[in-house]
């Protein structure tokens, strides 16, 4: 089974294909019941209907292609819940030879255009999308292929764009030269967003400044304490007090004057860059450095009383962005990350002190409160932080990855990644129209039997309960509803689910699990896109089917997010643990072995790969923590998070390509072994891009061979490797590092190390392999055969292995856990 093919047509994948209905069966799969979905997918053919979908009275599922039509009665039976809905009135002319494109058994995605509720205020109410169509545009005949079909309809009625505001909050601590480049890098995007566009500028220091950029008079800004929780009625009293009854203040007349008037701190984007360029001109630049003493900084304050003004001010319609560009850390008000004293260090994964503890829980509480705000508000909150030292990214995690945002660590606001980052944010659609979808709320509707456990991704649960909600939970659960402030064409998200217990009744051969994806278009409009998927229920008879619809790839990404989940709650060497007994379980129910012969022991074509992505993710920077800061943690988790099948293969497991003169670019073996003086290795982990040059090859390239004309090999050699990492590089979010390196210079000794463990059998704490490098780590060969004897321990030995748990007995687990014994295979990789 392709399930790469799969996905491309529905975006969708499952790492079990076929289903056990009895929640033990599903239980011994070890790999939970799950799907990855990434809910904006571009798709090939996708219909946009120019109506508002038909819903079932009693479920809400949307008609889809396995609804069955009663013709002559004008009713569908939903698949979900088995009710009779009537047809209405605007379909009069159904029948089998004339029905709505979503009940085509090719259009299982369809997308519809919703009338729009919340028109853009600065628009005429005439261009607000008219929601009344004739019968004539709803239906396409199936039997002619010379009728218009609605895969290409356009929408009926254009709406304006909306109206986005963008709002950069900047440290002022941050060096001369970082604040010159920072300048330099928001005028170039302001410079070239659309016209309708509104910015803002935001400064902190210890005090939080305001500019107020549509004030064209002079200079104003509004200065706010940076060590104080503001109400939003005072922030808005302050910003706008020239706007109050006894200010006769005349608005400007202007197309956008509205927003200048009312909007007091933002104005048009279009030609103002004057403004913004005097106010980084202006900023206090505060002195950084008093012995003993961090200097004051009040981040938290600061975005509070940006969300609190744009919640407060923006129209529904519009949606924002809140970039804060930092490179220290929060000393002041509720968002503190550490004392101003440099006697209190910040916290780090070792931390004891109650200190610290109770520093980095207040945080973390102050930006779990601010989350639920920028989800309300559709507000989306990125984190730019541009220092070689943490920041405290990983208290602000929670805003930034439920509102879809994105949390970037850089070096510099001169680094590539920062500016590549940057731009991309504000990439173009169309001319006049970012690529953004914004306020995005996800629906699932389940057959009965299925019961929704939670998502894992970037999404805040809505506690929306109903009889498809399983009551234990995983990840953001107890709910069939998610919300999440903005979405791109590569967002996905993990939806974990339960089979409903010991049914009563067989189910029937098939369940259905429907994807409900509202969101708002960066044109203005508002679409609804219902993606229906059917998989099969594995007959009690043939348990064995369930192993034709495993996808190893899908189950290594859920696992790592199952992990990722589970390691914000225990200690990491507690997840390896986790991971290695899960693996244990896996093996043992799908390996075949002769019984006392570990060697005799293999794993179907199609499970081969699990155990060594498994191998992988256990000693990956998501779980194994050491030498990471809490902020470097917090990073790479986001981006995983996020990520579809593919790009989470990429970060779990490198990939290695070779250059060699013997042939065309080959993937190679990640192992030293790999690296020779004669060929270039392309090393993918996807947040570094190294590209490797053997001794040879680099000797030859510092003598320049490669400017010879003579020696065409070596020059198109060089030139396919670099080709090839620029091409990996492009579009890639967050920007990898394209690192350069000849083999025995110091950078490529450090790469050298990512790619061990060599694939040797030793059993000395660290070795020496034979082209000379010093590693602890276990190699997957030994990683292996520590496993094989393991499979054949008694199913009993298995038992103990935990399954995935509520969250409160995960609490409850985390303060009573005792210390168990390692593990074999944990012990096996201390003495590995
Ligand atoms: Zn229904």
């Amino acid at each position: 089974m392709d399930f790469s093919e799969l996905e491309a047509a529905e975006g969708l994948r499952w790492p079990w294909n076929a289903w056990p209905s009895s929640r033990s069966d599903a239980a011994a799969l070890v790999v939970p019941l799950s799907v990855i979905y990434t809910p904006l997918m571009p798709l090939p053919d996708l219909p946009l209907l120019p109506y508002e979908p038909l819903s079932c009275s009693r479920c809400c599922a949307t008609l889809n292609p396995y609804a069955r039509v009663d013709y002559r009665s004008a009713l569908w039976i939903c698949p979900f819940c088995h009710d009779k809905n009537p047809f209405p009135r605007s379909h009069a002319g159904i029948a089998d030879h004339n029905v709505p494109a979503e009940l085509f058994p090719t259009h299982s995605t369809v997308e519809y255009l919703l009338p729009n509720k919340n028109p853009n205020p600065f628009t005429s109410p005439s261009s607000v999308l008219n929601s009344s169509f004739s019968s004539n545009t709803l239906f396409t005949s199936s039997t002619s292929s010379l009728l218009p079909s609605p895969v290409s309809a356009p929408p009926p009625m254009a709406v304006s764009a909306p109206t986005p505001a963008f709002v950069f909050v900047v440290d002022v601590c941050s060096p001369e030269e970082e604040l010159r480049a920072l300048k330099n890098e928001i005028l170039h995007v302001v410079a070239n967003l659309p016209e309708n566009s509104l910015v803002g500028l935001v400064s902190f220091g210890s005090m939080v400044w305001v500019h107020d950029l549509g004030y064209t008079e002079c200079s104003r800004v509004v200065l706010f304490s940076g060590d104080r929780e503001l109400s939003s009625v005072k922030v808005d009293a302050q910003i706008f007090f020239r706007f109050l009854p006894w200010d006769n203040v005349e608005l400007p007349v202007d197309p956008y004057a509205p927003s200048i008037g009312r909007y007091g701190m933002c104005l048009a984007a279009s030609g103002r860059e004057g403004e913004i360029s005097k106010a980084f001109d202006e900023m206090k630049v505060e002195p950084r450095r008093v012995a003993g003493t961090r200097p004051g900084l009040s981040g938290g304050a600061a975005v509070a009383a940006v969300v609190d003004l744009l919640g407060a001010f923006l129209p529904a319609s519009s949606f924002a962005r809140i970039c804060v560009v930092t490179i220290d850390l929060g000393t002041l008000d509720k968002g503190i990350s550490v004392k101003r004293t440099r006697a209190l260090t910040i916290r780090n994964h070792q931390s004891s002190s109650n200190e610290v503890e109770e520093l980095h829980d207040s945080r973390t509480n102050f930006y779990q409160k601010l989350a639920q705000k920028l989800l309300e508000r559709s507000l989306v909150f990125d984190l730019f932080a541009c220092s070689l030292d943490q920041v405290g990214a990983a208290e602000m995690r929670f805003p930034i990855e439920t509102s879809g945002g994105l949390l970037i660590l850089a070096e510099s606001f001169e680094s590539e990644q920062f500016k590549k980052c940057l731009r991309h944010i504000f990439k173009h659609e169309e001319t006049d129209r970012l690529d953004m979808k914004f306020d995005a709320t996800i629906e699932l509707v389940t057959t009965k039997e299925v019961k929704i456990c939670g998502a894992l991704g970037p999404c805040l649960s809505l506690r929306n309960q109903n009889s498809l909600v399983s009551e234990k939970e995983v990840g953001q659960g107890g709910t069939s509803s998610w919300k999440t402030s903005t979405l791109t064409s590569k967002t996905s998200i993990g939806f974990i689910f339960q089979v409903g217990g010991n049914l009563a009744n067989e189910p029937g051969p098939v369940f259905f699990v429907q994807f409900k994806t509202r969101y708002r278009h960066g044109d203005g409009s508002i679409r609804l896109r219902a993606t229906t998927a059917s998989r099969r229920w594995v007959d009690r008879l043939r348990p064995q089917d369930v192993r034709t619809g495993f996808d190893q790839e899908a189950a290594a990404t859920i696992m790592a997010r199952v992990g990722v989940s589970r390691a914000e709650d225990y200690h990491a060497r507690d997840v390896i643990r986790w991971l290695d007994k899960m693996l244990i379980r896996f093996t043992a129910k799908f390996g075949e072995y002769a019984p006392e012969h570990p060697s005799s022991f293999r794993l179907l074509p199609g499970f081969s790969l699990y155990p060594q992505f498994m191998y992988h993710l256990r000693r990956s920077q998501f779980i194994d923590i050491l030498n990471y800061s809490p902020d470097e943690t917090a990073f790479f988790r986001v981006a995983l998070n996020r990520e579809g099948v593919n790009g989470s293969l990429v970060m779990i497991q490198p990939a290695l390509l070779r250059y060699g003169f013997d042939g065309p670019p080959s993937p190679a073996l990640l192992d030293t072994s790999s690296v020779t003086p004669d060929v270039i290795l392309l090393f993918d982990s996807y947040f570094h891009v190294v590209i490797h040059y053997g001794s040879k090859i680099a000797q030859w390239r510092k003598l320049g061979f490669d400017k010879d004309q003579r020696n065409e090999n070596l020059w198109k050699l060089l030139e396919a490797a670099e080709m090839d990492a620029e091409e990996l590089i492009e579009g890639r979010i967050p920007a990898p590092r394209l690192i350069r390196c000849d083999q025995h210079s110091s950078p490529g000794e450090v790469y050298a190390r990512e790619v061990k463990p060599i694939g040797e059998h030793r059993r000395h704490a660290m070795w020496m392999d034979r082209s000379g490098y010093l590693t602890e780590s276990l190699s997957s060969i030994v990683f292996y055969l520590h496993l094989q004897p393991l499979h054949l321990q008694s199913p009993n030995a298995m038992e103990n292995a935990p399954s995935l748990q509520t969250h409160e007995e995960r609490i409850k687990k985390r303060k009573e856990e005792p210390e168990e014994a390692h593990s074999r295979v944990d012990s096996g990789r201390r003495d590995g």
